[in-house]
């Protein structure tokens, strides 16, 4: 199914100067970017955007590493862009990434890991509005 999903390049990434490398292996892999905007996320943002994280003793950590400098915001789209979002990111924690993706070849740690990608539709949803007005995950075509 055509459907939607949401995508950070993470301030590693944009200082690491990976922003292109990024955004071709989404090309490569046949996904479209259907939406992108580069900012620098407020704290409050961040805190947002993580909320379901927030007991977790690496909130402030995160929330830090977030705001550090610029991220890229992005909406991917193509055929089942939710799960190949994923699969071309790689493991949470480079370490125990697969060869070729995005966290093996750029990032370094389990905190500073590089892109982020929604896990399932109601995230992609809850996501893509955060950030985007007026795109929804599914499209008519
Ligand atoms: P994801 O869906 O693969 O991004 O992973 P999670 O939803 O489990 O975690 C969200 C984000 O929190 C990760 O991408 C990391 O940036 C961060 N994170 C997860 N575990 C740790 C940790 O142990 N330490 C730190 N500093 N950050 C973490």
């Amino acid at each position: 199914m055509t459907e939607k999903t949401f995508s950070i390049i993470k301030p590693d990434a944009v200082e690491g100067n990976f922003i292109g490398k990024i955004v071709g292996r989404f090309e490569e892999e046949g996904l479209k970017i259907a939406a992108m905007e580069m900012r620098h996320l407020a704290r409050h943002e961040a805190e947002g955007f993580y909320a379901e994280h927030k007991a977790r003793p690496f909130f402030g950590e995160l929330c830090d590493f977030m705001t550090r400098s610029p991220v890229v915001l992005m909406v991917l789209e193509g055929k089942d862009a939710i799960a190949k979002n994923r699969k071309i990111m790689g493991a949470t924690n480079p370490a125990n990434a697969d060869a070729g993706t995005i966290r093996k070849l750029f990032s370094k740690s389990v905190g500073e890991n590089s892109v982020h990608g929604s896990d399932s539709p109601e995230a992609a949803a809850r996501e893509i509005a955060y950030f985007f007005r007026g795109i929804s995950v599914y499209s008519k075509k």
